[in-house]
């Protein structure tokens, strides 16, 4: 464990304690997920644009997070292990952040490979729904723009603009992957809790991924007793207003206020690397809860 943490932290962790300038984006993702950039390239590009580091918050997956480290090692970027959780809570589908995640634990990887192998069977049945509607798809072109990493509908879509038969990723949702259309296929997903308590089995720091896209944004509360340690308040679809909420609503709860990207690529999404950026501190605060019991109620 400590091997792995000076890897990744300590020792540019203490380099960098006096710059105040250096700035950090909290929320990627690579090849491993839905991202477009191979971990060593997402960690290249973040040193071209002046970042002192990344995490790298895959979704339901840690597969890149060793190339990424060797590589920020070997580039003097920090780069910290991550992962980013989708889970189904009533009407919303919120995003847990988990960092510091110690990525070799063995229940997180039992967990994770249960997550791949259902992604797996889930886009087998989407790519089967899509031919039956008279879509022309392989599941081997899938599996080969999901590039070896877990397979989602990003990847089912992308096939689907290659072979002309949507426009756009947008389209591609809108007219077949997306909820009530002629693709879709439910996916069994954690409960909020679970990914919490999972991040916090796994020796991460949980943290509420972009609450501004959540449709009830008082759920928030009730995840403070589950071990919730930090809300993402800045976030590139949060408008002003949002933000002020979030910040708020994070120092009254006692949360430490992250922000990210959401970085994929520059093809799938606008969203670009960097332009969500935040101080060294919060790393530090981030790194000082792991473990930690410090949420709401049992302080
Ligand atoms: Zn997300
Ligand atoms: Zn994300």
């Amino acid at each position: 464990m400590e091997k792995m943490l000076e890897n990744y932290c300590i020792k540019s962790c203490l380099k960098l304690k006096d710059d105040g300038k250096m700035r950090f984006d909290l929320h990627t993702h690579t090849t491993a997920s839905d991202g477009s950039y191979h971990p060593k390239e997402l960690i290249v590009k973040a040193q071209s644009i002046g970042l002192g580091g990344i995490a790298i918050t895959d979704h339901d997956t840690t597969s890149g997070l060793e190339e990424g480290i060797k590589a920020g090692t070997d580039l003097s970027i920090m780069v910290i292990p991550g992962i980013e959780f989708s889970t189904d809570w009533g009407i919303d589908e919120v995003h847990i952040l988990g960092y510091f995640i110690d990525y070799n634990n063995k229940r997180l990887l039992k967990l994770l490979n249960v997550l791949k192998r259902e992604r797996w069977d889930r886009g087998k049945k989407i790519v089967g729904n899509l031919n039956s509607f008279g879509l022309k798809i392989s599941w081997n072109d899938v599996i080969t723009a999901a590039k070896g990493g877990v397979v989602g509908r990003p990847h089912i879509g992308q096939v689907l603009i290659d072979n002309k038969s949507v426009s756009s990723m947008k389209q591609a949702f809108d007219l077949y992957l997306g909820k009530g259309k002629p693709g879709y296929v439910s996916r069994f997903k954690l409960t909020t809790q679970q990914a919490i308590e999972e991040v916090k089995y796994a020796g991460g720091v949980p943290v509420l991924a972009h609450p501004g896209l959540l449709k009830q944004s008082e759920i928030v509360k009730d995840m403070l007793v589950w071990g919730l340690e930090g809300i993402e308040a800045f976030y590139p679809q949060h408008t002003r207003k949002q933000q002020r909420l979030f910040k708020k609503m994070g120092e009254s709860y006692n949360l430490v206020l992250t922000g990210g990207s959401d970085f994929h690529g520059e093809k799938r999404y606008s969203n670009q690397l960097g332009s969500i950026a935040i101080p060294l501190k919060t790393i530090l605060a981030l790194k000082e809860r792991r473990g930690g019991k410090q949420y709401y109620g049992n302080s």
